[in-house]
């Protein structure tokens, strides 16, 4: 059997939105963003690497619908 390192390596992945070439800079859950967000997601995975870019997509995202949330009160 081959032993398969899997390379795990903070900071030096990619964006994972589809199209960005842009460095990753945070690692999410993929469930989450992929609910949250509006650009769709490369790869496979249970964690998913976006750029600050796409991360602020991301928590602006979550943050909406939390505001939405606490409106609907
Ligand atoms: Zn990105």
């Amino acid at each position: 059997m081959a032993s398969r390192k899997s390379i795990k390596r903070e900071g030096g992945a990619k964006c994972e939105a589809a199209g960005c070439e842009n460095e990753g800079s945070r690692s999410l859950s993929r469930k989450k963003v992929e609910s949250s967000v509006e650009f769709s997601l490369d790869g496979e995975g249970k964690k998913v690497s976006l750029c600050k870019d796409h991360y602020r997509k991301f928590k602006k995202a979550t943050k909406e619908e939390r505001k939405l949330d606490s409106l609907g009160r």
